[in-house]
């Protein structure tokens, strides 16, 4: 089918979002061209500046404006408790459950033997540095109840525990194969409150 060169663009750019075949980017950039003027240039500029003003925080990895994130440089936070998480997502899921008060670590994916992804290929070295010398008590694995979840979970107590760091796994009350983003508050909340030391 041939389209005028403008929204074929439009076509390919939406095409290269996760989840969004060929059918459903033509759908949206007809939409697109329908939308008020207004309203395309904000989304627009709203594209570019969570592009330009967002970076990871150089302490725990997260998305944030400033660096280091306003969890690091919450003075309230508990900072003998790090939750490590997968993702910048899983922060924002479990913030909202508002129960946990510690700090964070985002890895940025998971070790994947399948995959071929190792330890170095994802935000790891910073937190074991990040760990001595530190008041950290005990580091929380909040990492998806997937395969390579479970198996950067095994590698990250590996690595801690010998430092005499306690490590907790989230308990089982997430589905498996479940990602946390999408677990209910009470599930969530219950998870980190039955969480099982490994
Ligand atoms: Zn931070």
């Amino acid at each position: 089918m041939y389209y005028p060169e403008p929204i074929a663009r439009l076509i390919e750019s939406f095409s290269k979002l996760p989840g969004i075949g060929k059918k459903t980017a033509t759908r949206l950039a007809f939409y697109t061209i329908g939308m008020e003027d207004q309203d395309v240039n904000e989304f627009a500029k709203n594209l570019l500046s969570a592009k330009r003003d967002l970076r990871f925080c150089s302490i725990c990895g997260n998305l944030t404006e400033s660096d280091p994130c306003a969890i690091c440089t919450d003075p309230t936070r508990d900072r003998t408790t790090i939750l490590v998480v997968e993702e910048s997502k899983d922060v924002l899921a479990m913030e909202k459950i508002r129960e946990y008060r510690g700090l964070y670590h985002v890895l940025h994916g998971t070790i994947s033997p399948m995959n071929g992804i190792s330890p170095d290929e994802i935000n790891v070295k910073s937190l074991i540095t990040r760990l001595m010398d530190s008041e950290v008590k005990e580091v929380i694995i909040a990492t998806n109840a997937t395969s390579d979840g479970e198996a950067t979970a095994m590698y990250l107590a590996r690595m801690i525990k010998p430092a005499g760091i306690k490590v907790t796994r989230l308990a089982r009350g997430l589905a498996v194969g479940s990602d946390i983003e999408y677990a209910d508050e009470v599930t969530l909340s219950k998870a980190v409150e039955n969480r099982l030391e490994i």
